[in-house]
């Protein structure tokens, strides 16, 4: 099995993890209820996407 001949320096190591900060998801108002949904996704609580309903909520 390959294996890493050096440890990873504290310094390498947390230069590595700078960039896995997570990112506010960029929300968006749902064009047919209002409420916040991520785009090019259908609207969880309306069921709606492009204008049209797409499935039932809640029976
Ligand atoms: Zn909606």
């Amino acid at each position: 099995m390959a294996v890493p001949k050096r440890k990873v320096s504290p310094s390498r190591r947390d230069k590595r993890r700078a960039h896995d900060a997570l990112e506010a998801r960029n929300y968006q108002e749902c064009s047919n209820c209002g409420e916040l949904k991520l785009p090019h996704i259908v609207c969880g609580s309306c069921g709606h996407y492009n204008g049209r309903e797409v499935f039932e909520v809640g029976l």
